[in-house]
């Protein structure tokens, strides 16, 4: 199985209409600041590297971070905190931070037999501890999107909960009906396919992470 880098899946997923914070990258941090010119703040950073997987569990993901120049500052950090740890970074992603809102997972992982299944659940960080997911085997409808967040069970989240607005389902569906396109074009190469939170509010949802594993 071989990888792509989440910037690399995330050019991939955008290419499919799925909206993605506008971001881009440096093979170090004195690369950072101008790299995170043209982009708004609040900023992230993230490292990325043939040995980083869960990021923020390596401290390679940094939220909040008010301009350009402290992108840079952040990144040069994390790059002395991982070399700390024995991880050497291959380039940092600096990006533009999504407005907060319920995080969810899509994603597809293939199943032996028949294919590509695609997933979708509650949580973001939380998914693992959760197990609130719904699958559908590939290809699926509008209405499969829509019956799969009907059935979660904290799918109240989903509707607006304890005075938070609804989020815009509509947007979420169509991230759903794109990663079952976009794996479908992968064929025999597909893998597996994780957007690990789209981050969902009123008008809008935004993949903030991808990954992508080919076979
Ligand atoms: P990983 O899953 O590898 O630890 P992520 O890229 O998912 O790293 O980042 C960790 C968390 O940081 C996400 O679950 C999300 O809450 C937050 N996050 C990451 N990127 C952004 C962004 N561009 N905008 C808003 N929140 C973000
Ligand atoms: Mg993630």
């Amino acid at each position: 199985m071989s990888a792509l880098y989440e910037h690399e899946a995330k050019d991939w997923i955008g290419g499919f209409g799925v909206a993605v914070p506008r971001g881009a990258t440096a093979a170090g941090p004195a690369g950072v600041e101008a790299a995170a010119g043209g982009l708004t703040p609040p900023l992230v950073v993230k490292a990325f590297g043939p040995g980083l997987v869960h990021k923020s569990d390596a401290g390679a993901v940094r939220l909040g971070l008010g301009s350009a120049a402290e992108a840079a500052e952040a990144a040069a950090a994390m790059e002395a905190d991982l070399a700390a740890h024995g991880v050497e970074a291959a380039g940092f992603l600096v990006e533009e931070q999504a407005e907060p809102g319920v995080e969810v997972i899509v994603g597809a992982v293939r199943d032996p037999a028949f294919g590509p299944v695609i997933l979708a659940g509650l949580g973001g960080v939380w998914t693992e501890a959760l197990h609130d997911t719904a699958l559908r085997l590939s290809p699926i409808t509008e209405a499969d999107a829509h019956a799969m967040l009907d059935e979660l069970r904290g799918r109240a989240l989903l509707d607006g909960f304890r005075g938070q607005p609804a989020i815009d389902k509509g947007a979420l569906v169509k991230v759903l009906l794109a990663v079952d396109q976009a794996v479908a074009s992968l064929g025999g190469a597909f893998g597996e396919f994780e957007l690990n939170p789209v981050v969902c509010g009123p008008s809008g949802a935004v993949a903030v992470d991808a990954r992508r594993l080919d076979a």
